[in-house]
């Protein structure tokens, strides 16, 4: 089974920032991907418009290169790869002043969707919109997208919002989060609301409490300065574990739409509870081995920022309503791991006694590495001697189950040809993330008011001491991070 190519129009997608880390490590190849998947219609053309001075064949040596770096050596077919560069065009443009915009605007031709992408500073986002109104780069039908982080407060979002909606109307607008373009969050709504079997028990009388862990083994690194004016809960939950938790705790949609999709995730954030102090673990990895501590990465022995964050949440609705959600993310854990867990109750009485054990079905679901589910279920162990329980797991890799040439897409590369197709389903819409931005506001600035002082937990672990006992404490204790 090999999946289809379902044909987009032809179109001009320019990407401002187009010399930069994001378009030469993802945006770029996840183009490259779809070209060799013949998902590029012929006269597409890809225009980088960046700040540096170079021609386009300068270009396409330097995307040459991003290729060679990022694309398994397997899939650079030659012909492949010279095809891909032809649609590329550059233009030296500033995004704050005169240049390259006539230029850029010539380049435009007409019954094309028209893209452009921001990948660039968000301090442009502004600039940028109001040059291709000004130039009349941009026409009723042209898609912008605009990438993280989108504001780092209430205020600042709706400032954001205010500005792009002078020259773009929300329909043109497209907010990447690139966790709803992973195929496992999309495959979690098939489950949801494709099969019978889960929704019945997707609420608090059979659900005991739900994971969300993001995990990553890197540092701060080169990123210390951006990184501490955010930390943990700007730069990860108010996006990513947020839409995670929407997706999961969400009502069916009347339709697998953009609007009906996401009035239920805003609903979802409407409904959550603030956090109790007490609620919440913040922490900052010590040096270990030979690297840093926190401290170090961000040069400032001072700093309040939490590179980790666990977190007790409740949405209070009908559904939700005693089952807690536990999220928890931080940098220089023990393994790269992005991972849902829902842990069902317990069955209501054991009919197999004591020994049996108490066993529980939990259904996981994978984002990284090896996108998948699982399902664990109890079965009784095989052979003579009685009556013991086991647990299972189902397990549902798409690799395994769909077979290997059915590669898992990478999230932007899906994201970009929705933005072609104009389906807007899979991208935030403006209130989504000023409600997100407003659960999170009054949580942070409760950190300043109190002089939180985040905990100190090891290089290679699972974070702090004491993100543990906030599950334990309800005899509850968090899956382990592990490859
Ligand atoms: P980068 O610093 O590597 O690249 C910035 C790009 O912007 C360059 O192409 C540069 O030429 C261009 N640029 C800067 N000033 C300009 C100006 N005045 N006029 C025209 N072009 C100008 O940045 P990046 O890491 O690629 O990030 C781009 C955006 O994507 C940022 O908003 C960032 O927060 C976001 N983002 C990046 C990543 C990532 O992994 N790199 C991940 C998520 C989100």
């Amino acid at each position: 089974m090999v999946s289809r190519v379902i044909p987009v129009d032809t179109f001009d997608l320019t990407i401002f920032g187009g010399t930069g880390d994001l378009a030469r490590r993802k945006i770029l190849p996840g183009l490259y991907r779809r070209y060799r998947a013949g998902q590029m219609p012929e006269g597409s053309r890809i225009v980088g418009a960046a700040r540096s001075d170079m021609d386009t064949d300068t270009y396409r040596a330097e995307v040459r290169e991003a290729l060679r770096e990022f694309i398994q050596p397997a899939k650079l077919d030659r012909d492949d790869v010279e095809g891909f560069l032809g649609c590329l065009h550059y233009v030296a443009i500033d995004a704050t002043g005169e240049k390259g915009w006539q230029e850029l605007r010539e380049l435009m031709r007409p019954d094309r969707v028209r893209a452009f992408y921001f990948s660039v500073a968000p301090a442009l986002f502004g600039a940028i919109a109001e040059r291709l109104h000004h130039h009349r780069i941009a026409d009723a039908d042209s898609r912008i997208v605009v990438e993280k982080p989108f504001g780092r407060d209430l205020a600042s979002a709706q400032e954001l919002n205010r500005t792009l909606a002078e020259h773009f109307d929300e329909t043109q607008i497209y907010r990447i989060d690139h966790y709803l373009g992973k195929e496992t969050v999309q495959n979690l709504m098939a489950l949801r609301f494709g099969n019978v079997l889960f929704e019945p028990l997707w609420n608090s009388q059979y659900v005991d409490h739900i994971q969300i862990t993001v995990s990553e083994t890197v540092g701060v690194g080169g990123r210390g300065g951006y990184y501490d004016k955010s930390g943990a809960m700007r730069d990860m939950v108010q996006n990513h574990l947020m839409q995670l938790l929407c997706l999961i705790a969400m009502e069916p949609p009347s339709q697998f739409e953009p609007d009906a999709v996401r009035d239920e995730k805003l609903k979802v954030i409407r409904a959550l509870d603030p956090v109790r102090p007490d609620d919440i673990v913040r922490g900052q990895y010590e040096a270990g081995g030979n690297v840093p501590s926190y401290q170090d990465d961000v040069e400032d022995p001072d700093t309040r920022t939490e590179s980790f964050i666990a977190m007790k949440i409740h949405v209070s609705n009908w559904r939700w309503a005693g089952t807690p959600f536990y999220i928890r993310t931080g940098k220089r854990l023990r393994a790269r791991q992005s991972e849902i867990a829902v842990v069902f109750k317990d069955a209501p009485h054991s009919i197999f006694g004591a020994e049996a054990g108490r066993h529980r079905n939990i259904l996981t679901i994978r984002l990284q590495p090896n996108e998948g589910m699982t399902l664990v279920t109890t079965i009784k162990e095989p052979g003579l001697g009685g009556m013991r329980l086991i647990d299972v797991p189902l397990d549902m890799t798409f690799a395994d189950a769909l077979g290997a040439e059915n590669e898992v897409t990478d999230a932007y590369e899906r994201l970009v040809m929705d933005v072609i197709r104009g389906n807007q389903t899979l991208f935030m819409r403006g209130d989504e993330v000023e409600a997100a931005w407003g659960w999170t506001d009054p949580i942070i600035q409760s950190w300043s008011v109190r002089d939180d002082r985040p905990f100190r937990y090891e290089p290679g672990s699972s974070g702090p001491e004491e993100s543990s006992m906030l599950l334990h404490r309800e005899t509850r204790r968090w899956r382990e991070i592990r490859e």
